[in-house]
């Protein structure tokens, strides 16, 4: 196999220093066996260089964010600008308001929106907002959706923590734990036990609508409206979780998307977003109703602020990035070159003998090795983890990098050319046959 010394002493290094060697546990290479993560030095395009050199093609895309390629001169342009102009004043800018209506725009839910730092905090705050709305405290989310590290959403929490084997994080009271009621994805019978139950003290129903964290899956046709009717009829706030899905399949969210007919009937009341809206700049934003939102300080008693929340350089991105989806023909080509990707994977692992179940939505799917349907966090755990481990290994050794996780989706850019579709599809054909 190759050989990446300079990535290996970087990580003997790194694990002197930073807990981990790593700042984000989803970057070590645990779930895959274990040794030194690559260590990347510069990427452009669709394209990773490593310490060592080695070219790769990319479809981790930072988890998500990266979705018009590394180092778009767009983007570069609208970033550098906002670092000369300075990157954080404290005040608000004229900048905000353009991110905001454009994201108005594209969510027609939320009237009213407000800009943080991360996906992380921008769930937290909804949480927050609709238990300030409610006046109640318990949490509806499904198992194995992920929502950030904050304690109400590391009950049950999907890919980070189940990668890892842990269910739960130590360090979140089972008093903050108990106010979390956990169904199974997909389930509308699973939800409604849980509201007949403890619907009166239920603040919020939250989803990812799309799921991203335990491979893509799609709701199964009237879930979403089951949910938000079920959510209702209890006094419950619904909560979207877009921070994967908002702009993710088209120039839009889940909840405007055109595999949902009734757009009505699916609306949610708050949603949270992050990654792609930043242009690959950290950011987060959460909005919703106008009434919901004006919970929020200095209107409402729902305290929320951040000193780097609106930050020029940031939102400066969000904005390129986005005027970079909303091009005409962006998201069809995407879904083109990921149906071809795709569909020869399937075809090479069919070949071979190896169980592979594609999800595919639009430029991002995910490739299990089972020989089932995906549709809940279960049937995900219910997959072949070694041979993921295995392929995933066979896969970087030929310059393809994906997320070292059997849960993580493959996303395509705008970026990836017909060559690097190519390219990848002859090495999984001999990733397949090797195993
Ligand atoms: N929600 C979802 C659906 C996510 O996928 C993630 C990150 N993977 C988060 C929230 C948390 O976002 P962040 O990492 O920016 O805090």
């Amino acid at each position: 196999s190759i050989q990446r010394p300079r990535s290996e002493q970087l990580y003997a290094e790194a694990l002197e220093h930073i807990v981990g060697g790593v700042n984000s546990p989803s970057r070590s290479f645990k779930a895959v066996g274990g040794g030194a993560p690559v260590f990347m030095k510069r990427a452009q395009g669709a394209h990773f260089w490593d310490v060592d050199d080695h070219r790769y093609i990319d479809y981790l895309c930072a988890y998500g964010p990266i979705i018009t390629g590394h180092a778009h001169p767009h983007i570069t342009e609208a970033i550098t600008c906002a670092a000369a102009n300075g990157t954080l004043y404290g005040t608000p800018t004229e900048f905000e308001i353009l991110l905001a209506r454009m994201l108005k725009e594209a969510i027609p839910s939320m009237d009213k929106v407000r800009f943080v730092n991360s996906g992380t905090e921008a769930v937290m705050t909804t949480i927050r907002v609709a238990r300030a709305y409610t006046k109640r405290s318990k949490i509806i989310k499904f198992a194995g959706c992920y929502h950030g590290h904050s304690d109400l959403v590391l009950v049950a929490a999907g890919s980070g923590p189940s990668t890892l084997g842990i269910p739960d994080s130590a360090g979140v009271p089972g008093s903050i734990a108990s106010e979390v009621i956990t169904v199974p994805f997909n389930d509308l019978d699973g939800l409604r036990v849980a509201l007949e139950t403890f619907g009166n003290d239920v603040a919020a129903v939250m989803v990812e609508p799309i799921v991203g964290n335990f491979g893509m899956v799609m709701p199964k046709p009237g879930f979403l409206e089951g949910l938000c009717k079920m959510a209702r009829e209890a006094g419950a706030l619904v909560i979207y979780d877009e921070v994967i899905s908002a702009f993710r399949f088209h120039y839009g969210s889940a909840q405007t998307y055109s595999a949902f007919s009734d757009h009505a009937a699916i609306e949610p009341d708050l949603t949270a977003l992050g990654k792609i809206i930043g242009g690959g700049l950290p950011i987060g934003a959460y909005g919703g109703r106008k009434q919901v939102m004006d919970q929020v300080a200095p209107l409402g008693p729902a305290y929320q602020a951040g000193t780097m929340a609106g930050n020029p350089a940031s939102i400066s991105a969000g904005i390129a990035c986005l005027e970079v989806l909303r091009e005409p023909g962006v998201y069809e080509r995407m879904d083109a070159q990921a149906a071809r990707l795709a569909d020869a994977l399937q075809a090479s692992a069919d070949k071979n003998g190896i169980p592979l179940t594609i999800n595919r939505i639009r430029g991002s799917f995910s490739a299990h090795f089972c020989d089932h349907p995906v549709t809940n966090y279960d049937e995900a755990q219910d997959t072949d983890g070694e041979r993921f481990g295995q392929f995933f290994r066979l896969m970087l050794d030929q310059g393809i990098c994906l997320a070292p996780s059997k849960y993580e989706a493959w996303f395509l850019t705008t970026a990836h050319t017909d060559e690097d579709i190519d390219a990848t599809i002859a090495a999984a054909e001999n990733a397949f046959a090797a195993m």
